[in-house]
């Protein structure tokens, strides 16, 4: 089977991807190697930023977010000095984000992807992308019956994530692949809980890090900083509630509303980017490209801009046969990647006093004064205006 553009992943970026080409005339097919029903009961991410709306507002994709996601700009950071509340929206540019959970996002993309006629195909994984630097790149997969399928393109998006196929089918030394690793690991609890505040929480504590983010009036997010290596059902529900208590606080302000938990997972804060973005004619956009820590909530966001940004360069050369969009593609989305990883590596430092290299002080304790500094930029976070606006703008910005 055949396709000018064959887009591997139904996720944000994939899904984003395929409305956009299908709307241009461009023939083009998604990949996908969940179920539908998996895809769209997968719960991830939650904060779309301002731009992420205005992209989905601009292609007549934004009616869920607005009937039922809520405009969202106030976070509280609860730290051995007291609490404290930035009201980032009515600070820097201004921007809110929108609460809208990414599973409904992904339902909307996908009923309206199927509602103008855009081709996808469930169970069907992606194994390889051959020749992407020849003439006739195709794509091996394993159709739902479990037999070997070919799809020949002209081009393939990999928007399947960091695990996916087209990370896998870069050749050696085609791409770099820079990685980091923040030292830090969360346990992701997903509550059958309605919001315990109206604001993100962020509890910096000599426990660990906690946090609170909402997701919808029934289910809430929360993260627990955790011991690296240690399995996600290793404590019972009451310890986890318990241990969210103590770090959120609850004594001083307020217990937590508990819920059954509807999920659990571990992961470590990691990150990559992988340089460019564009090996021939297979291009990567999303996780695919680049993997952030969710400590700053722009992940899907960022599947969003370089769907788009990937969207138009596709059909530049699709229908005017100018390619000026797809050599400059990289360049272009990595300016966005980097700075929100570097945004995203200062959101950790300042919820976690931590390094690469090990510190210490006379006594032999480790991080006096790593966190030291992370009180003094919290203390300045508290203080200053200037940081206040930087801060707001940046925590919006993608
Ligand atoms: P995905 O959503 O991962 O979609 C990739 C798709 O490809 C999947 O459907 C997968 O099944 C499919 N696939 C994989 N391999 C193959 C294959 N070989 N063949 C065919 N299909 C394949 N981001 C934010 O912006 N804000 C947040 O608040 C936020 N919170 C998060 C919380 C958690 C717990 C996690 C894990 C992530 C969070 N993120 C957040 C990140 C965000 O969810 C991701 O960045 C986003 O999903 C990326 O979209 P994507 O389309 O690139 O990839």
């Amino acid at each position: 089977e055949s396709a000018d553009v064959v887009v591997l992943g139904a996720g944000p970026a994939g899904l984003v991807l395929g409305v956009l080409l299908h709307t241009a005339g461009i023939d083009c097919v998604v990949l996908e190697r969940a179920s539908r029903t998996h895809v769209q009961t997968r719960a991830r991410a939650g904060f779309l930023a301002p731009n992420t709306v205005r992209i989905l507002e601009r292609h007549g994709l934004a009616d869920g977010l607005h009937s039922s996601g809520r405009r969202h700009g106030t976070c509280e950071f609860r730290t051995e000095d007291g609490r404290f509340r930035l009201d980032y929206g009515a600070l820097g540019n201004g921007g809110h984000h929108h609460v809208y959970p990414q599973q409904n996002l992904v339902t909307d993309l996908l009923t309206h992807y199927l509602a103008i006629g855009g081709r996808i195909r469930f169970h069907t994984e992606a194994v390889v992308v051959r020749d992407a630097d020849g003439t006739q790149p195709y794509v091996t997969t394993r159709e739902p019956d479990g037999r070997p399928a070919r799809w020949t393109a002209r081009y393939v998006a990999g928007c399947d994530g960091r695990h996916g196929a087209a990370r896998r089918s870069l050749p050696p030394g085609a791409v770099r692949h820079h990685q980091h690793d923040h030292g830090v690991t969360w346990l992701g609890l997903l509550a059958e809980a309605p919001p315990s505040l109206d604001a993100v929480g962020y509890a910096i504590h000599a426990r660990g890090f906690a946090g609170h983010m909402a997701r919808t009036q029934d289910v809430t997010r929360y993260y627990l900083q955790w011991q690296r290596g240690t399995p996600a059902d290793s404590w019972s529900e009451q310890r986890i509630w318990d241990e969210l208590d103590a770090r959120m606080r609850a004594e001083d302000h307020g217990p937590l509303r508990r819920g059954g938990l509807l999920e659990r997972a571990v992961f470590d804060l990691t990150c990559d980017v992988v340089e460019p973005l564009r090996h021939g004619s297979l291009f990567l956009a999303g996780d695919a490209a680049s993997l952030l820590a969710p400590a700053a909530a722009k992940g899907a966001n960022l599947a969003v801009l370089e769907a788009e940004i990937l969207a138009e360069a596709l059909t530049g050369a699709l229908v005017r046969g100018d390619t000026t969009g797809l050599d400059t593609y990289s360049d272009r989305c990595l300016a966005h990647i980097w700075r929100a990883q570097e945004f995203t590596g200062w959101m950790t430092r300042l919820l976690h006093a931590t390094s690469d290299t090990s510190d210490r002080d006379d006594h032999g304790a480790g991080s006096f004064f790593l966190a030291a500094l992370q009180r003094s930029r919290l203390n300045s976070l508290r203080t200053s205006r200037i940081h206040q606006d930087w801060f707001a703008e940046n925590y919006v910005g993608v």
